[in-house]
């Protein structure tokens, strides 16, 4: 129950929307919240909040909420209320008879950026030492897993390189493929500060997002590109940089590997990578891509900002590489006010990876052939683990339409609404014989669980959260679980009906274990959270107490940068006669993700309904007006939406968002993905668009 009253007392905690992860002061009347603050001591926020996350409490008590197990034979069964115990035995049997007839390697689990770092360390750990695979994976695979690949090859770590604060610093702001002031709204202020200040702009997004041009702000270059391009322009801006001699060479032959250098420069300089020469395919001129590489490289403090529409692409790792590329070459990293800044989508994404639950590493980014990283894990679990790579999600799906994949522990994630091509993450559930859910309430995918574990809501949580600045936070219990277990609890339980007992009195004891296990986050303890407020990985002996806010200070992690080639190659969704247009997705302000969470909350007023923004002449063509019902038909599906009609897009591109499961946007995104990662391409899709009378 939560009410308006006098406060008794309080707790800081972390929001758990977007990968900010601002402080929050919750304001407790015995354990109902009577109001939350924004705490003005939280490093990342500073005192201040957005409205999502100010009013992100309330869903925590809402009457959707599913507090107590449930189990059924088949997922046409209704469901049927049970004690913990019985929960865990009906799933622990239903797994072993799985595994017994279809081997080990046929379950695994996904763990979710929503969950705090020691839940999802306790779920890969069950994963491998339970269940006895590697074949656990998280959401960031569908979001952030380009980023951990890129900056990993280039510059030894996958992570973000600056602190927020380092903004204040920068000369130049490169956003690629983000829209801070819906989907990271108190960086985005902080941005738009910097940016009043002085700062320049250069905003590379198909769509004219707020920053191009809103309230005392105008970008001084809008490179919109068309969908899929992003590869043809980082090389455009790269030869600009290379060919008019404006890299920084010193920077370059002291921090960065010097036969990868030259091997990119001579790629970059080729005619065949100019602004020239991709005008036609990225639609944007050449002398405007020009100008903005050289005001990159002017700098003096150059930094980029980038997001998903970066990521989410067949070439999002390439990307990566080539924005690393980039900043390497102008000699953009390693100081306040420059850096490659990746904005995390969700709360915990940096976190989720940072703890291992990626089927080809183990917690710190360490893979799981090497041997004697396995064996340290292997003492301190007393269990043997597989040195073999496990299932990808989309592995995992494909897996189980070929009848070789028949068990999930999903915990945290709505697959059925997030993932991509929805038609295909049906059939492969509805292929599995046991599907566990733990989630706080009956999700999308729950439709086709055997087992419900009710998980709580941040406000019942106890453990920590890393943002996007590397920045590890406490998220401490506002309210007793409302299930009565708390989900670290949860996942310890249901491994012990595996047989895989796990002994931790709390999660602090989880965090000594992980900082015992994984050198990055070496050093971190509750006692200094509690001491400092916050602590940025790494922050073992030889840093700063409090960490490091700006990595690669004298040399990167990995020794020298190196750079990679990055050619391009065109996106699979082209454009044809019959799907003539290009869609792109995103997010809006009030609304996070598959909305699970603010669809809930009391403060979302507005924007009760996904909607495709429409370019007035490609509506005018298509006889469609603001407000009409249209259809929306890819290769992969069709559904329908309310027409918006907006110069935000440009011709030919459409865009909508994917916060309402009845609008289906996933059932028309494709199971296109990045070659390195398996990151789902939801930014480009080839659709048309049809009046429709109604859905
Ligand atoms: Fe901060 Fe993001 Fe939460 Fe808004 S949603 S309060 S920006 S962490």
């Amino acid at each position: 129950i939560i009410q308006w009253g006098q406060p008794e007392h309080s707790v800081i905690t972390t929001c758990a929307y977007c990968g900010v992860g601002c402080g929050f002061k919750a304001d407790m009347k015995g354990n109902t919240v009577v109001r939350m603050t924004p705490w003005k001591d939280g490093k990342a926020n500073e005192g201040h909040s957005c409205v999502k996350g100010r009013f992100a409490w309330g869903y925590a008590t809402h009457k959707d909420r599913i507090t107590t197990p449930m189990i059924r034979e088949n997922i046409t069964d209704p469901w049927k209320v049970v004690g913990w115990d019985e929960a865990f035995e009906f799933a622990a049997k239903r797994f072993k008879a799985i595994q017994a007839k279809h081997g080990v390697d046929s379950v695994g689990g996904i763990t979710s950026s929503r969950c705090t770092n020691e839940e999802t360390y306790l779920v890969q750990k069950l994963v491998r030492a339970a269940f006895g695979t590697n074949n656990v994976d998280t959401c960031a695979r569908v979001c952030h897993s380009p980023t951990g690949y890129g900056l990993g090859q280039t510059l030894g770590t996958s992570a973000g390189t600056q602190t927020f604060k380092s903004v204040e610093e920068a000369d130049v702001i490169m956003v690629i493929g983000a829209n801070p002031t819906d989907a990271h709204p108190v960086f985005a202020s902080r941005m738009k500060k910097r940016l009043r200040q002085g700062a320049k702009l250069i905003v590379v997004d198909p769509r004219r997002i707020d920053l191009v041009k809103s309230a005392h702000i105008k970008a001084d270059y809008h490179l919109a590109l068309r969908p899929g391009t992003n590869v043809a322009m980082i090389n455009a801006l790269a030869h600009v940089v290379v060919t008019e001699y404006l890299f920084n060479a010193e920077y370059v032959a002291e921090r960065c590997e010097d036969k990868s250098f030259i091997e990119w420069r001579d790629f970059v300089a080729r005619p065949e990578n100019s602004p020239e020469a991709f005008e036609a395919e990225t639609g944007v001129p050449a002398e405007q891509v020009r100008e903005a590489a050289r005001l990159y490289a002017s700098g003096p403090n150059s930094a980029i900002y980038y997001g998903l529409g970066v990521t989410e692409h067949a070439q999002g790792s390439t990307m990566v590489l080539g924005i690393a590329n980039l900043a390497m070459a102008c000699g953009m990293v390693g100081r306040e006010g420059v850096g490659i800044n990746p904005l995390r989508g969700q709360n915990n994404v940096q976190g989720s990876c940072d703890m291992g639950s990626f089927p080809h590493e183990l917690p710190g980014y360490r893979h799981i052939s090497d041997t004697t990283v396995r064996s340290q894990f292997e003492a301190a679990w007393g269990v043997p683990l597989s040195p073999e790579p496990g299932l990808r999600i989309p592995n995992m799906f494909d897996a189980a339409l070929d009848g070789t994949f028949k068990g999930l522990y999903c915990q945290g994630e709505d697959i059925v609404q997030s993932d991509p091509n929805t038609q295909h993450v049906m059939a492969a559930l509805s292929a599995m014989e046991c599907i566990v859910v733990q989630d706080i309430f009956l999700n999308e995918t729950a439709k086709f669980a055997h087992v419900f574990l009710p998980g709580t809501s941040f406000l019942e949580k106890d453990g920590t959260f890393t943002n996007a600045e590397r920045r590890i936070s406490r998220v401490r219990q506002v309210m007793p679980p409302l299930p009565g277990l708390a989900d670290w609890d949860v996942t310890l339980k249901l491994s012990e009906a595996l047989g895989y007992p796990m002994r931790y009195k709390n999660p602090g004891e989880i965090m000594d274990e992980i900082a015992a296990l994984t050198p990055s986050f070496a050093g971190v303890s509750y006692a200094k959270i509690e001491q400092h407020g916050s602590v940025q990985w790494p922050c073992n002996e030889g840093t700063d107490l409090l960490g490091t806010s700006i990595m690669h200070k004298d040399k990167f992690v990995r020794g020298k940068g190196k750079f990679f080639i990055t050619g391009y190659v065109p996106s699979r969704e082209k454009v044809t006669q019959r799907f003539p247009l290009l869609l792109t997705t995103g997010r809006i302000l009030s609304q996070y993700n598959v909305g699970a969470q603010t669809r809930r909350t009391a403060n979302n007023v507005w924007h009760s309904e996904d909607v495709l923004e429409i370019h007035p002449h490609d509506a005018q063509d298509r006889g469609i007006r603001e407000g009409d019902w249209v259809g929306i038909e890819s290769r992969a599906g069709r559904t329908v939406l309310r027409a918006q009609v907006s110069e935000r897009m440009q011709p030919g591109v459409v865009y909508t968002t994917f916060h309402f499961p009845e609008s289906g946007a996933n059932v028309i995104t494709t199971d296109s993905s990045d070659w390195a990662t398996n990151c789902p391409e939801y930014k480009v899709t080839a659709v048309q668009v049809v009046a429709v009378s109604q859905p």
